[in-house]
């Protein structure tokens, strides 16, 4: 097996790092007893997804490590995009409700489009980010187009949680597919819990697709593309966990599918 090389320089040296920052530790109530939960699901056209694997690992979620990027982009550029987020993440989890302004917003939207490809990397046939993105997402930060991210609060009983659908996406359930960039799937959909913050991503490489208006997610606010100036924490809507569970669980219907995958990291409810 070749070495493998970081995501976004494309150097050797990788790195085991945390996935969530250490900090965060501070404000989430974690316990050395806490476990977690993989799952994978996956399925083909009209199937229903079954489960192909179950891993329970002990330690919170939110401890999770990914060996992906080198140390150098991890201490570097990476810890250094986390640390100017880092206030904006802390007002969340303490409830403050404070207000952010655009270049905030877009920073926010960076960070957590960083987190979606690192994670994305976990599930080897599964990523949806093609290289030359990553690569593009590495020199200039900049979010790929087909991306769109939406946030709310949550009352659910869990503080961390990550889901990730991805799937094949075509106009019609044979036919041609977009460019595929050599990658099996063009299209995800990743969910995180984050304290009382609920992050959802839709990405969708097919340019006519438009999965963000099929799922209709008029509770949740749109903060990349974000069209206003500011954004004040306090308007965002408080979502219950059956609602957090729908929208986490959704994948395309009306649209046709060609193949999906679902991979799920939950947190286990502490006893
Ligand atoms: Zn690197």
């Amino acid at each position: 097996m070749g070495q493998k090389l970081c995501i976004f320089c494309q150097n050797s040296g990788l790195s085991k790092e945390h996935f969530w920052p250490n900090w965060l530790r501070d404000y989430l109530d974690t316990s050395p007893s806490d476990k977690h939960t993989t799952e994978v699901y996956s399925g083909e056209v009209n199937s229903k997804a079954e489960l192909e694997n179950k891993l329970e690992r002990s330690g919170n979620l939110i401890t999770k490590k990914f060996r992906v990027v080198c140390a150098k982009c991890n201490s570097g550029w990476m810890s250094k995009l986390e640390e100017k987020i880092k206030p904006i993440i802390v007002s969340v989890l303490k409830n403050q409700d404070i207000t952010l302004n655009s270049d905030e917003i877009l920073l926010f939207s960076k960070w957590i489009i960083m987190k979606v490809m690192v994670a994305e990397q976990n599930h080897q046939g599964t990523q949806v980010t093609p290289n030359s993105d990553l690569k593009s997402f590495y020199d200039t930060n900049e979010i790929p187009d087909y991306y769109r991210i939406y946030i709310s609060k949550q009352r659910s009983s869990h503080h961390s949680g990550y889901q990730r659908h991805s799937c094949t996406l075509g106009l019609s359930k044979t036919g041609p597919l977009c460019d595929m960039g050599g990658m099996e799937r063009n299209a995800h959909t990743v969910s995180f819990l984050l304290g009382p913050l609920f992050i959802y991503v839709i990405a969708c490489r097919e340019q006519n697709i438009f999965l963000w208006r099929e799922f209709k997610l008029n509770h949740m606010k749109c903060v990349y593309p974000y069209k206003k100036k500011t954004l004040n924490l306090k308007s965002l809507k408080y979502l219950d966990n059956r609602l957090v569970r729908k929208i986490c669980g959704r994948y395309p219907v009306q649209v046709k599918r060609q193949a999906h995958d679902i991979r799920r990291l939950q947190q286990h409810d502490r006893s």
